[in-house]
């Protein structure tokens, strides 16, 4: 089962992802490939291979994007929750682990956890990305990671080229000085636009690979760390959220944005 949700932040961030890679794409082939390899092997090599990376972004991209994270299936008809929902405290009705969500009324195994942006129940939800416009979860997790690591790959190969391009001497390259302006500046945003990227998903891979490890999902860390959230956690568990949600930087408003 796909599923497309309809979050003006996350389609934004998508919009932003799109335009970044097709942009960092334009300056290594204009700018640094046709400026400093234009006779050399080395120039379809790299304007493949630095394609195919793109490639593979786009196509983890859409799979983390489309592809269901693990939504519980919603019941079939209404039930009454009446008595729940008029309860002050409880939210859930305990049974053998499985619990009733009050606000998708579906019947939830452990370790799934309700998000207000796709408005579902998620098995083993780690977080909502709009980054990917989905939530992040048992069954989309590693398309996520897939996403990540080729995206660290795309920014480590931009930044690459760009400094042989400045370090090597270049007899063919244009003297012409709005050429040569235009030429740096393209190559700054790029790798400053490369340097964030790559940070960035660096720092939620690393936090991705060690919510695996220890079998603890984003929430859980969490919510098992109360009010004694170090820091850099916070931080980390912000990050996905940082251009939509930035004024929500505390442990509190992390738990109500999942709606655990
Ligand atoms: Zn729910
Ligand atoms: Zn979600």
């Amino acid at each position: 089962m796909s599923m497309f949700v309809r979050d003006p932040c996350g389609l934004m961030c998508i919009f932003l992802t799109y335009i970044a890679v097709f942009y960092a794409d334009y300056v290594v082939v204009r700018w640094v490939i046709m400026q400093t390899m234009q006779d050399s092997l080395w120039a379809p090599f790299h304007v493949v291979l630095f394609n195919t990376v793109i490639f593979l972004v786009s196509f983890s991209h859409l799979r983390a994007m489309c592809s269901d994270p693990g939504a519980v299936p919603l019941p079939q008809s209404r039930m009454d929750f009446s008595d729940i929902h008029s309860g002050s405290d409880t939210t859930l009705i305990q049974h053998e682990d499985w619990t009733v969500c009050t606000r998708c009324e579906t019947y939830r195994p452990p370790r799934a956890h309700h998000c207000r942006i796709c408005k579902r129940c998620i098995r083993r939800m780690d977080h909502h990305c709009p980054w990917i416009n989905n939530c992040v979860g048992e069954r989309n997790q590693k398309y996520f990671i897939q996403f990540l690591v080729c995206v660290g790959i795309l920014s480590f190969y931009a930044i690459i080229l760009v400094i042989t391009s400045w370090v090597k001497a270049c007899p063919t390259c244009s003297s012409e000085i709005t050429v040569r302006q235009s030429r740096i500046v393209h190559c700054i945003i790029l790798v400053m636009e490369s340097s964030l990227f790559g940070i960035f998903v660096l720092a939620i891979l690393y936090d991705q690979i060690e919510a695996i490890l220890n079998d603890e999902t984003t929430i859980e860390q969490l919510q098992a760390a109360k009010g004694s959230m170090s820091i850099h956690k916070i931080i980390m568990s912000q990050i996905c959220r940082l251009p939509c949600y930035s004024g929500s930087l505390s442990h509190r408003s992390t738990l109500n944005t999942h709606s655990v």
